[in-house]
């Protein structure tokens, strides 16, 4: 068997496409959609995401702004800055880059952004909603993996999920919205004894860890859709995920690559949030 290839990065220029036009239209109406990007100090990873959502928001006509603080800005700066963004009219969509410097509280900030305005979706509101069934600013990584999963028109009723990996950002928010699908999940960790058990098991098996190749093909149940979210660098500088894909592609039915895979869509559902909330201002 060889897996076919779940391209993200192909999803996302196809919904960009989409949400290009939508944009349009709710100019035309006199609402551009806002995202106010904060980031403090100059670690170079978020750097390099900051800009990259900067020029994803440009490509579909979002109107986008980034302040960049300096590391030592303290918390009540930021939170003082986020009031302000969380009254502007023309800002639908809150976005602070983690990870925070370690003297500003991560807990504090974002339970300053507004609920309606945290397109992350890590408010603890908009989390309560999404574990509750409840309209919701879903998060990013999350929303775009089920995203890609229903792109193939796989089932997910009754499915086994295995997720690996209990992160806020990623683990826990996929496994519910997988539960909320009517999926049958379990979750592994770094205490989880007899991992390989539970993946072998798996129908549809996500893999969230930030380990070079921590599966491969004998965690892997002959036909399983496997979703790799892992994004890391090889001593060569090369990109590559959580499983090694070479052996995962041979026993998989479906599987995401990376690069091109799960990444595009992180920042396509962020785009499609903020323009979910530019719409709810009309
Ligand atoms: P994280 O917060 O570091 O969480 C890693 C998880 O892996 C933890 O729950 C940890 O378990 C678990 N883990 C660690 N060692 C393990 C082991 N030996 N066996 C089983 N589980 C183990 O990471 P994250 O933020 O979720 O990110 C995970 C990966 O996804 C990273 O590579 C990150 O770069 C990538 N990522 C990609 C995107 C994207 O858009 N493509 C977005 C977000 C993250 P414990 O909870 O027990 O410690």
């Amino acid at each position: 068997m060889t897996a076919i290839i779940i391209s993200g990065k192909e999803l996302a220029q196809e919904k960009r496409l989409k949400m290009k036009v939508e944009v349009e239209e709710l100019v035309s109406k006199g609402v551009k959609p806002g995202l106010a990007v904060i980031l403090v100090g100059d670690d170079p990873a978020s750097q390099s995401y900051v800009k990259s959502k900067q020029k994803s928001c440009k490509e579909i006509g979002i109107h986008s702004e980034l302040d960049v603080l300096p590391v030592e800005t303290s918390e009540q700066e930021l939170l003082e800055k986020i009031e302000i963004l969380n009254n502007a009219k023309h800002i639908h969509g809150i976005l602070v880059q983690l990870p925070l410097p370690s003297h500003i509280s991560e807990k504090a900030v974002i339970e300053a952004i507004d609920p309606n305005k945290d397109v992350d979706g890590f408010h603890p509101i908009n989390i309560g909603r999404m574990m509750t069934g409840q309209e919701a600013f879903l998060p990013c990584t999350p929303y775009g993996i089920v995203e890609m999963i229903k792109s193939k028109n796989i089932d997910l009723e009754g499915k086994h999920v295995v997720v690996v990996g209990r992160s806020n950002i990623v683990g826990k928010p996929v496994g519910q919205l997988l539960l909320n699908e009517n999926a049958t999940v379990t979750y592994c960790h770094s205490r989880t004894k007899n991992m390989k058990e539970f993946t072998q098991s798996a129908d549809i098996l996500i893999v969230a860890v930030g380990r070079a190749h921590f599966i491969d093909k004998e965690y892997i149940k002959e036909g399983a859709v496997v979703i790799d979210v892992g994004v890391n660098r090889t001593e060569e500088g090369k990109l590559v995920g959580d499983v090694v894909f070479e052996g995962a592609k041979e026993v998989a039915s479906y599987i995401t690559p990376v690069p091109g895979g799960v990444g595009p869509m992180t920042i396509t559902m962020l785009l499609y949030n903020t323009i979910i909330s530019a719409k709810r201002t009309m």
